[in-house]
């Protein structure tokens, strides 16, 4: 007797939450317009600075973690967006290596930290280092986003703490990865009115105020 499996067969069903616009200022790189469809990313400010903190601590070696919040779904803009409400610093190099690895182990045992401290919440990307390197993603990372997150909602940061530069690399359209081309995200205020971001080579985007004055 075969057994149907249902968790396969039903889609991902993702919270339905409008995006957080109104608390939030955009961030956006110079390949914005050149990125196809990918998730929308809300960064929010003290996981933001947790996760600067983490960067600037080292401008010779790479560091790197993992990026924790939610998944959600904007039923009036038909939009997927992920929220970032924490960092998690990982030690995944061992002395010797130059770039940020990830193995199976690293994921189980962050994994079940997940279940321990984070109820409710996943791992939604990662992060990591290229210290006076800029921003793009190596062959070994390309294969690390393939191999450990495939999920089309999830995202890559990578960080240049010395040139200040940042950006995320998404899945497009849910299956390919550009590994020069990145976007920014929005910083959702939870601490300051002002914004905290540092990073140079992405602009604020200022909302036009559209002053409509209908005289009737
Ligand atoms: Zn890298």
């Amino acid at each position: 007797m075969s057994r149907i499996k249902l968790a396969e067969l039903v889609p991902v069903q993702y919270e339905e939450k409008p995006m957080p616009i109104q608390d939030s200022l955009k961030w956006a790189s110079r390949y914005e317009d050149q990125v196809g469809s990918h998730v929308q990313i809300f960064f929010i400010q003290s996981a933001h600075q947790k996760c600067v903190e983490h960067v600037n601590s080292s401008m010779d070696r790479e560091v790197g973690g993992v990026l924790v919040g939610n998944v959600q779904f904007d039923p009036i803009e038909l939009q997927t967006y992920v929220t970032i409400d924490d960092v998690i610093p990982a030690l995944f190099t061992n002395s010797g290596e130059t770039h940020v690895t990830f193995t199976q182990n690293t994921l189980v045992d962050l994994n079940s930290r997940m279940d321990e401290s984070y109820p409710g919440k996943s791992i939604v990307g990662w992060y990591h280092t290229h210290p006076r390197l800029g921003v793009f993603l190596s062959n070994h990372d390309t294969f690390l986003h393939r191999h450990f997150f495939p999920d089309p909602t999830h995202v890559a940061l990578v960080v240049d703490p010395y040139y200040r530069r940042a950006g995320f690399f998404c899945w497009q359209n849910g299956k390919t990865l550009d590994p020069a081309k990145y976007v920014g995200f929005y910083e959702t205020s939870d601490m300051d009115d002002h914004s905290i971001v540092e990073w140079e080579n992405l602009e604020p985007v200022i909302p036009v105020v559209q002053e409509q004055q209908q005289e009737n």
